[in-house]
């Protein structure tokens, strides 16, 4: 297994309570399907599975490793450097979160 070197980036280990959604999407009204929070800046962006795949375009633009899956019952962690999964144990909290517009 690929160690994860930037555990040391993560700013954010309190959740928010509530976010609205993709903050991109919801500036140009488009639609996501799962939501993902920035762990160095808590910028929330969709997934890949989503059209925009703003969470990964946040990542590539800001060089911001490591995002956490804000869904409910979910708490795995992704960085884009090391392209590996994990759990963050210190980022603590559920955010709720609005249906998805892109929801089966
Ligand atoms: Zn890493
Ligand atoms: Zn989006
Ligand atoms: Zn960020």
């Amino acid at each position: 297994m690929p160690r994860c070197a930037h555990a040391d980036q993560v700013a954010i280990t309190e959740l928010p309570e509530e976010v609205a959604g993709c903050e991109d999407c919801l500036a140009i009204g488009g639609a996501w399907l799962h939501l993902r929070l920035c762990l160095s800046c808590g910028h929330v962006g969709c997934c890949d599975d989503s059209p925009a795949r703003h969470a990964t375009a946040h990542a590539r633009t800001t060089g911001h490793p490591l995002i956490r899956s804000i869904e409910p019952g979910e708490d795995w962690s992704w960085c884009f450097v090391d392209e590996t999964a994990m759990r963050i144990p210190e980022v603590q909290g559920e955010p709720r979160i609005p249906p998805a517009p892109l929801a089966p």
